[in-house]
């Protein structure tokens, strides 16, 4: 059986409820089809210890601020989770689950969207799978030849089981501070990163990341020079359990090494760290393998956008991957916007 829908959104994470909010407000006929049991996208899976980088108010979806977290300024995953589950009860989400989209097809008028529980046909789509579900490990010497544990931030949770061990944490992002951070006092930690670790002024949040980003789009946009966003303030925003772990002087970031031996990690000038465990915070990939059958895709695997209308597609629309789909969409209080002028764009095409 085939079920008929105006649009169908992929992906029942932030991105998704932003797009069901607004296509809410449109009247439009939708669901929302999401492969997790349960609501809460990505942030059901992160590691314990994780905070928000921005406070609960600017960690918001649009129509409702994020309550404050009893006792804390950052907010933790737990309440990301709680806040989405209640999101999508507030407004009454027509989210389908667990249900995967596999394909979709062009079916003359419409769009033709294959998952493991049936067949959604609609006018649009709105792919929001986030890039979670993407881990990327990059290509390093002697990977295969290590001999001890090597798991990537998506398998990270606490540092109970790595305590007293010898653990290398590669990446200077967040990711790889905060985890660096958690493992510090418990572990003996060697931190690595690409390029000299890179903290943010310590009075600076998400809530600066976020004007950066949005000063850039509009500079973009209006022909004048680039503001450089977010990369030109810093990698690493300083949230408490970073800022002890720095001060304490636990977080000095040696370079890259140039390759993996049986037991650890080599540097070019000869020098070694041995390991137990290797936590590759590396980054993720979009998650867009259902869209593939589109043939969409162009330079460096990435689908060209308008906003986030797929330049060759426009009855397909992606939310939330990051600046390419919106500036700062990959955050709760940034993709608010682009989901209002995707479901703009959706409405005009429907009507
Ligand atoms: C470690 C880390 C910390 C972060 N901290 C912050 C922060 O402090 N503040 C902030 O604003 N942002 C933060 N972000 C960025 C961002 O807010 C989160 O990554 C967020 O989870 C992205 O939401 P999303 O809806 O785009 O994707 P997701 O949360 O990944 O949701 C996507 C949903 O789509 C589903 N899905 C995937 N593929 C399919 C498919 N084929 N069919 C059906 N469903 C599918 C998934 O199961 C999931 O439920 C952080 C990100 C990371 C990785």
């Amino acid at each position: 059986m085939t079920h008929v829908v105006d649009v169908v959104v992929i992906g029942g994470g932030q991105a998704g409820f932003a797009a069901g909010y607004h296509l809410r407000r449109q009247n439009l006929d939708f669901v929302i089809l999401d492969a997790q049991p349960s609501p809460g996208g990505a942030w059901q899976h992160t590691w314990d210890s994780l905070r928000l980088f921005s406070p609960a108010a600017y960690s918001s979806l649009p129509g409702w601020l994020m309550p404050a977290q009893d006792g804390a300024e950052y907010p933790d995953a737990h309440h990301a989770v709680e806040y989405l589950t209640a999101y999508e009860e507030r407004y009454t989400l027509p989210v389908v689950r667990p249900v995967r989209a596999k394909a979709v097809h062009r079916d003359s008028e419409r769009l033709r969207v294959e998952t493991d529980a049936g067949v959604w046909s609609a006018r649009a789509v709105v792919s929001a799978t986030g890039t979670w579900w993407r881990p990327f490990l990059p290509a390093v010497p002697g990977r295969e030849t290590f001999t001890g544990r090597q798991l990537h931030t998506v398998q990270y949770r606490n540092p109970d089981e790595f305590a007293g061990r010898r653990v290398i944490v590669i990446g200077g992002g967040n990711s790889g501070a905060q985890i660096a951070a958690d493992l510090a006092p418990h572990t003996d930690l060697t931190w690595v990163t690409q390029r000299p670790a890179r903290f943010l002024a310590d009075d600076i949040d998400g809530r600066a990341l976020f004007d950066a980003a949005t000063a850039r789009r509009r500079a973009l946009d209006t022909g004048n020079t680039d503001t450089g966003g977010v990369a030109s303030l810093g990698d690493i925003v300083a949230v408490a359990p970073v800022r002890a772990a720095r001060d304490a002087g636990l977080l000095k970031a040696r370079p890259m090494f140039a390759r993996l031996t049986e037991n650890g990690a080599q540097w070019a000038d000869g020098t070694r760290a041995e390991a137990a465990a290797i936590i590759w915070c590396t980054g993720f990939r979009t998650a867009l393998s259902h869209l593939t059958p589109l043939g969409l895709r162009g330079e460096h695997g990435h689908i060209p956008t308008h906003g986030t209308r797929a330049a060759d597609e426009p009855r397909l629309h992606l939310l939330g991957y990051g600046d390419w789909t919106g500036p700062a969409s990959a955050t709760l209080i940034g993709v608010g916007r682009p989901a209002r002028d995707a479901v703009r764009e959706i409405t005009a095409l429907l009507r």
